[in-house]
């Protein structure tokens, strides 16, 4: 049997922990278990080191202090923005409201989490297949054929979890009926006034039905000099579920399930994106747009998942709920699970840690979901009287702006 590592660890409480999922979410396990004394295998089904594709991800204090907990090197963590500006249809920026913070990139945080586990606790290549759980344990069996033994199996395998399938097979990930449309620009490629306009703030365009938010990022290899920098652009779209699947299928016609690689996105979508974008979008977006590599999408989707953890099986970040990027909180909630996993590890015997795990983060994580709806309702909003088109009318835009990507949780 491959890696088997079943046992209690002399002199602690701690055991085995085997991690499925080896993204943010699962870095963030191990290092937060590792640190409090657990020897944890994590394994990833994809074979290669991940990427974030440039994905820009907002932080907020509780993300802060968990990557300083797990003893992450938070030095040069992104772009500062002090402001948040809505922009009307011409690109004039009308309301203003001051709100300091750091935003930053998947890969940033995905590298700076990758470097605390040690290459032999990190499996590439491993997808799991299937689990058994038992008094002594939890034994795994991967695509592979390997075999793996620990005291805990946490998924952190992300928002269509085979663990979580597994332990909760009815929560089923519910389509929020729109879209994410994301791209990057590099900053230098930019026009000056367009830079000028929206790169130094977290900026935002809110007609009715469809929604922007576009704010800095590092450039490559996290360059943070003025002129090196990216701007990273998330547009929300309204899409039906029919027209979601022929986005979803590839030039070969096969439809793929729930999300489809971005090299795969047919030109006809991408061209079909980019004439909505010129009718509908002021011209500095478009301009950025214009400016970006091959922009890709991501259908958004929810779930709530009403416990995190039975017997010896726990589930983590998106696996155990996604709350919609809005609120900009997936990554920060994954680093909280992670906490109060270990915190209660450290506590209690297992099948009583995980339920007490349970029982402080399902609330937690409620709140993130609910709010993340309420902001999707919002976008979706028709004002009362009068249109929107140019984002100056809509009802919500101060809790929209107030909101977004703020995280005001324990
Ligand atoms: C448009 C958008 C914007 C976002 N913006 C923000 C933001 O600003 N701030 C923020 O905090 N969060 C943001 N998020 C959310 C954030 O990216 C995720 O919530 C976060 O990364 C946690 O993900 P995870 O690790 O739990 O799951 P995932 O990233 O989905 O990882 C799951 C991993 O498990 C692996 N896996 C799956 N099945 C198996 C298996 N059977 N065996 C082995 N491995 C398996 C997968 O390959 C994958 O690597 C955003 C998300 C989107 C879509």
């Amino acid at each position: 049997m491959a890696g088997t590592m079943a046992g209690t660890v002399a002199g602690t409480m701690a055991g085995t922990v085997a991690v499925i999922g080896g993204s943010i979410g699962g870095l963030f396990v191990a290092a937060a278990l590792q640190r409090a004394g657990w020897v944890v295998h994590v394994f990833e089904r994809v074979g290669v080191p991940l990427h974030g594709r440039g994905a820009g991800i907002v932080t907020h204090p509780q993300l802060i202090a968990a990557l300083q907990h797990v003893g992450a090197d938070i030095s040069d963590l992104g772009v500062q923005v002090r402001d948040r500006v809505a922009f009307d249809l011409s690109g004039q920026h009308f309301a203003t409201l001051p709100y300091p913070q750091i935003v930053t990139s998947w890969d940033r945080i995905y590298q700076i989490l990758r470097r605390l586990i040690p290459d032999d606790s990190y499996h590439l290549g491993e997808a799991l297949e299937t689990f058994t759980e038992d008094e002594g344990g939890v034994t795994m069996q991967f695509a592979g054929g390997r075999e793996h033994h620990a005291d805990i199996l946490v998924g952190a395998d992300g928002f269509r979890s085979v663990v979580r399938a597994h332990l909760l097979p009815e929560v089923q990930p519910e389509y929020a009926g729109y879209v994410v449309w994301r791209a990057l620009a590099q900053e230098a490629e930019l026009s000056p006034e367009v830079r000028n306009r929206v790169f130094d703030v977290f900026g935002m365009f809110m007609p009715t039905g469809t929604q922007i938010v576009g704010y800095p990022i590092a450039g490559e290899n996290n360059d943070l000099r003025p002129g090196h920098r990216r701007y990273n652009f998330v547009w929300y779209w309204p899409v039906a579920e029919d027209d979601l699947r022929d986005m979803l299928t590839d030039a070969s016609g096969q439809t793929h399930e729930a999300s489809i690689p971005p090299p795969l996105v047919r030109d006809a979508v991408l061209e079909r994106m980019a004439e909505t974008a010129a009718l509908v979008l002021p011209d500095v977006f478009t301009h950025v747009l214009g400016k970006s590599d091959r922009p890709f999408f991501t259908p958004i989707y929810d779930h709530l998942s009403p416990v995190f953890a039975r017997g010896r099986i726990g589930v983590s970040g998106d696996a155990a709920c996604v709350a919609r990027p809005h609120i900009g909180m997936g990554v920060t909630k994954a680093a909280q699970d992670a906490l109060a996993l270990a915190k209660h590890l450290s506590a209690a015997p297992i099948p009583e840690a995980l339920q007490a795990y349970s029982a402080e983060r399902v609330p937690a994580s409620r709140a993130a979901y609910e709010r993340s709806r309420l902001l999707g309702r919002h976008m979706l909003q028709a004002p009362a009287q009068g249109d929107n088109d140019d984002g100056r009318n809509n009802p919500n835009m101060d809790e929209i702006l107030r909101l977004t990507a703020v995280a005001d949780f324990p």
